[in-house]
């Protein structure tokens, strides 16, 4: 295992500068245009607070800066047979060499070989492009028929990286199903805590300065606060911050006493956001310590379930299918995950886990859990540009799953970090298909990466209309951003024969930072062991009996007819801690994304309201 190399701060901000003058003046020379385009390629990378660049734009930028490169060649003219080898070449020298120096020989080699220019142009152009040129080729792994497709022409390939695919369903006839009821007062209730969102910054100072030109603040390198400035508060801020680790071990101590736990959620995304500086080493030690802290503070006698966050892989968002391998492959972590983890899952789920990252376990009997690797299907990870057909076999396998739980008359919870609403087009369609040819099957969905407290619904292909679904999307452990630290409870029906394993309420738990981080008598210390307190439970809050999915449609319902409830729905979903109201385009725009489990609904929404796709691009920003 090596730690992957970064590109320095300060590098990657002058190429940041040097890209958007370019992207500006595209009459500038190829080099800075061709250093900008592998940075639109790169992007998501480092834009982690940032909206993803849609489809269309990096596709554009590459090809004209290609187009007008000035070096002395054409791809244009070079044969479609010659172009297909020179990138099988170059992938196969990508997929095995981790040696920078050795990829820059190879492409410098096989330009020579095959003529492509003079042997003096070949050199000229591996050393100028080599860094940060050979880096996005690393990572993006254009395929040969779409490289060349672009490079040479549509009649040399098909270059749609996300083109549309379809899950097969066994051919077994959907039972028929019955409207779920509350249960019976008095019956069983299973108690499950739900942890997402750490974000754990070990260089978090209490102190420092809470507002800085950096994507996360709060720690060391940011400075300390001039005259009356924000400064980093002991618990956490209300600012571009992730928490310190006291206040993570607060809230264990504070969750342990809050139990006996039937068992644990826990889905993901460990470390803090400071994306531009992180290595494998520093990865696996974050997700060492706070497995083992968790561990420690809920006991040997609670299972802990955790699923793969976006921010668990470095470089942020990069999660290579199983088609790579060796060190550019993902065994780094999930080789370690599955040694941390062992104390809550059975073999067989670690052997899924160090494939793929996923797995399935049976929770009791009548309760099996799936644990899906969602970055399996987020744009931001750009290994899916190589291929983004249900990697892995995840979906496919999931299908295997829910048939099999179908036969045996048993109930499956989902578990994963990001919603499926904002996965890609094609992922996003089969999931929705899959929840709804086992809508009866499959009675929880629990998601987290957008911390807020939130939840997409799930509805009838058929006509949109019937409710049969609900993504619960719970707020995050980190104040990021602007927010109260905070967990969820979740009531879920059973354990008795027959129980429906519905969610049948929730609960949010708060660290109200206006309150703890200075004490009533000494404003400038904070207080010690402070208290996570309940702000709100969800039955009592909208005025509900039960969350069933019809329930979930209803109150949507209210939220047109009555802004109050609205307005009450927006300060809870940012956990207690909002200035503005959200009214007009603001309200339209998340009512939208409540309805839409589907990615290509979202985008409907674009279309219909006239937000030019910048609804979908906001809810899909990889934040968190
Ligand atoms: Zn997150
Ligand atoms: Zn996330």
């Amino acid at each position: 295992m090596s730690p992957q190399k970064q590109p320095t701060n300060s590098s990657w901000r002058t190429l940041h500068q040097l890209s958007v003058r370019t992207m500006r003046s595209p009459t500038l020379l190829s080099p800075l245009g061709l250093i900008s385009c592998t940075l639109v390629l790169m992007l998501p990378l480092f834009g982690s607070c940032h909206p993803a660049p849609s489809p269309e734009q990096p596709r554009l930028v590459f090809t004209n800066h290609i187009s007008s490169l000035k070096v002395g060649f054409n791809w244009r003219n070079v044969s479609c047979h010659l172009c297909k080898a020179v990138f099988t070449i170059l992938d196969i020298a990508l997929l095995s060499d981790t040696n920078e120096e050795r990829v820059a020989r190879a492409v410098g080699e096989a330009c020579i070989r095959f003529h492509l220019a003079d042997e003096r142009v070949c050199r000229e152009i591996t050393e100028l492009f080599r860094d940060d040129f050979i880096r996005a080729l690393e990572q993006s792994l254009l395929w040969p028929s779409e490289a060349c497709a672009l490079l040479v022409g549509p009649s040399c390939g098909k270059f749609d990286m996300y083109a549309p695919w379809n899950i097969t369903l066994p051919n077994v006839p959907k039972p028929p199903v019955t409207p779920p009821s509350p249960p019976k007062s008095g019956s069983p209730q299973s108690r499950v805590l739900f942890l997402t969102d750490i974000h754990w910054d070990q260089e978090y100072v209490a102190g420092s300065a809470a507002d800085c030109k950096d994507p996360l603040c709060c720690r060391k390198d940011s400075g300390f606060p001039s005259w009356r400035r924000r400064e980093a508060g002991y618990w956490g801020t209300y600012s571009k911050c992730d928490l310190p680790l006291w206040t993570v071990e607060n809230l264990l101590e504070n969750a342990a006493r809050d139990g006996p736990w039937d068992w644990v959620y826990w889905t993901g995304d460990i470390p803090a956001h400071n994306v531009w500086s992180q290595t494998r080493k520093q990865q696996l030690s974050e997700l060492t310590i706070i497995s083992r802290l968790i561990h420690k503070h809920l006991g040997p006698n609670v299972t802990v379930y955790p699923a793969v966050g976006n921010h668990e892989s470095t470089p942020v968002n990069s999660f290579p299918p199983p088609f790579v391998h060796g060190n550019r492959s993902c065994a780094w972590l999930y080789d370690t995950m599955a040694e941390e983890w062992a104390p809550w899952l059975p073999e067989q789920a670690l052997k899924t886990l160090r494939y793929g990252g996923f797995y399935t376990v049976e929770i009791q009997p009548g309760l099996r859990l799936v644990s899906l690797n969602m970055n399996f299907c987020a744009r931001e990870n750009f290994w899916l540009m190589v291929n983004s057909t249900d990697p892995a076999n995840q979906l496919q396998w999931l299908v295997h799953i829910l048939q099999a739980s179908e036969d045996n008359g048993e109930k499956v919870h989902i578990i994963g970090h990001i919603p499926p609403g904002l996965c890609l087009g094609s992922w996003s369609w089969n999931y929705y298909h899959i929840v709804n040819r086992y809508e009866s099957t499959v009675t929880g969905q629990f998601f987290g990466h957008t911390h807020m407290d939130e939840f997409q619904m799930f509805y009838d292909e058929a006509t949109m209309t019937r409710p049969l679904g609900v993504a619960f999307i719970a707020p995050s452990v980190t104040t990021y951003v602007n927010l109260n630290p905070g967990f969820r409870v979740y009531y879920v029906d059973g354990n008795y024969k027959g129980s429906s394993r519905l969610v049948l309420d929730h609960e949010t738990y708060i660290l109200n930072l206006t309150e703890v981080n200075h004490s009533p008598g000494a404003p400038s210390s904070p207080v010690q062991n402070p208290k996570w307190t309940l702000l709100y439970r969800a039955t009592e809050a909208y005025g509900l009996t039960s969350l069933f999915p019809s329930d979930y449609d209803r109150m949507m319902q209210a939220f047109i007819s009555d802004d109050h409830v609205f307005q009450k729905f927006w300060y809870l979903r940012h956990k207690g801690h909002v200035s503005e109201p959200c009214k007009e385009t603001c309200k339209t725009s998340l009512l939208c994304f409540l309805r839409s489990g589907r990615y290509d609904e979202l985008e409907q929404c674009d279309l219909l309201n006239g937000f030019g796709g910048n609804l979908a691009r906001a809810a899909r920003k990889t934040l968190c």
